[in-house]
């Protein structure tokens, strides 16, 4: 079969071959996760009602999105394909994990440049709400930076209480107080791209 776009024969093929492969890779990490806590139809679910609640929220108006990286990457990505208005992304390195399970009580914003926000309704985007410390830090770097309001959306959220009194405006799901990979989380940069949310196994984690 040919169009425009030329044969699609070999393409099926190699898409047949990445299949075969991505199914390896998923398995082997799977093997690394001692269960699945929320799986992708569940997240995908929210995060339509979430678009919702998201857009009914924020001032009629620019949208100034905040992807905290590199955890809220694969979250940002499926919820902004779900808000139908204009709006502008922008990027921030911030650190405070340093790779290893525990948080290290200081974030360290690791960009040249901060993005422009003045004057500006920002939606700040992370994938989880822990101590509290990462939003807390950023939420007022931005305001100091001089955005008007900062509104706040994490996928996950940990039942504990935070070393910072700061909430978010709009979680995805609140979950217990342990470590979890995927879909965006990693542990030593690992299983970010897991399709689900996982609690990693203790093996996995030496
Ligand atoms: P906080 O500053 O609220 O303590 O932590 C926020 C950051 O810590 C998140 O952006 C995330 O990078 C990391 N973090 C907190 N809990 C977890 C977790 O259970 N798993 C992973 N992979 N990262 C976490
Ligand atoms: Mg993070």
């Amino acid at each position: 079969m040919s169009n425009v776009h030329g044969d699609f024969s070999d393409d099926v093929k190699i898409l047949a071959l990445g299949g075969g492969a991505q199914r390896k890779y998923l398995t082997l990490m799977r093997d690394d996760i001692e269960r699945i806590l929320i799986d992708e139809a569940v997240i995908e679910k929210r995060l339509d009602s979430m678009a919702v609640e998201i857009e009914r929220d924020f001032p009629v108006g620019p949208m100034v999105v905040i992807i905290l990286l590199k955890g809220a990457l694969v979250f940002a990505a499926d919820l902004l394909r779900r808000i139908p208005r204009p709006l502008e992304i922008e990027c921030l390195n911030v650190a405070s994990y340093h790779g290893g399970r525990e948080s290290s009580g200081k974030v360290d914003f690791l960009d040249r440049h901060f993005p422009e926000v003045k004057g500006q309704h920002v939606l700040l985007l992370d994938d989880i709400l822990d101590t509290g410390r990462t939003l807390h830090a950023v939420s007022e770097r931005l305001l100091e930076e001089g955005a008007v309001a900062v509104h706040t959306a994490v996928l996950l959220a940990k039942d504990k209480e935070r070393a910072e009194h700061v909430s978010a405006d709009h979680v995805g799901f609140e979950i217990g107080d342990e470590f979890v990979v995927g879909y965006g989380l990693d542990y030593n940069g690992k299983y970010r791209n897991l399709p689900y949310v996982g609690v990693l196994k203790r093996s996995a984690a030496n």
